[in-house]
């Protein structure tokens, strides 16, 4: 991101992918001008969250016009695109890893998953959807040689800690962990925890004890 998106606060930044898909939309279809409200419709953040948001990037909506769409535009694109592609690797090339080698993030054409890593000797030597699979045993050699800066994290759970203090032999500096671990990381490392299980509990959980999402806020 550009020095410009580090004073605004984390949670803003990470809507800004959700506010640029959208405006790229509506830039393609036409449109010069959007409210906060048809924002909020449509990306499901509540219009006072945008107005704050937008705030911090300049965007300053005026009563009756709203946001000059080419200006959004312009400005997620400077603050978002990146010139070059960023090459991550994943771990674990189960269901869910698999999933990922096939889906690959095409439509987003700035990160890409260069390379996987297994245990596995069945899977060791194959591609996955052009993703070539090494063994575990290469892992920091081939993470440095390529300078892999993020991973994804598709193992078992008890396989996940040990993996991660792998990592501090390379230059891995996040992690986008799927496995239910607590991952211990020293400080210069990020990570960003997606555990899909305790995710589609929790919208069970408010399904069933709060059924009307327009009372409750209903975007976390
Ligand atoms: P599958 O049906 O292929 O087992 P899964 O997603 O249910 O898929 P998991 O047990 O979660 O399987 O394991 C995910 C993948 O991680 C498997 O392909 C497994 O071989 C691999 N794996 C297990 N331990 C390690 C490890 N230490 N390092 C790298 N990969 C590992």
């Amino acid at each position: 991101m550009s020095e410009e998106t580090m004073k605004i606060p984390q949670a803003t930044a990470k809507r800004l992918p959700l506010y640029y898909r959208f405006i790229k939309n509506l830039h393609a279809s036409g449109k010069q001008r959007v409210s906060s409200a048809e924002l909020s419709e449509a990306v499901k953040v509540d219009s006072a969250t945008i107005r704050r948001d937008f705030s911090y990037f300049g965007a300053l909506g005026k009563k009756g016009y709203g946001y000059n769409v080419n200006y959004l535009l312009s400005f997620f694109s400077k603050t978002l695109d990146q010139d070059e592609i960023t090459k991550v690797a994943l771990i674990g090339v189960g269901n869910l890893g698999t999933a990922f080698l096939n889906y690959n993030f095409l439509k987003n054409n700035s990160t890409k998953i260069a390379m996987a890593f297994e245990v596995d000797p069945s899977k060791i030597g194959t591609n996955i959807g052009d993703v070539p699979v090494y063994d575990m045993k290469e892992l920091e050699q081939r993470l440095n040689e390529e300078e892999i800066s993020a991973v994804i994290l598709t193992v078992p759970v008890n396989a996940a800690q040990q993996i991660t203090d792998r990592l501090k032999d390379t230059e891995v500096k996040g992690i986008l962990n799927f496995t239910p671990a607590r991952l211990s990381v020293p400080p210069s490392v990020r990570v960003h925890h997606i555990d899909l299980a305790v995710e589609l509990q929790s919208l069970i959980y408010f399904l069933k004890n709060y059924p009307n999402p327009d009372t409750e806020s209903s975007q976390e």
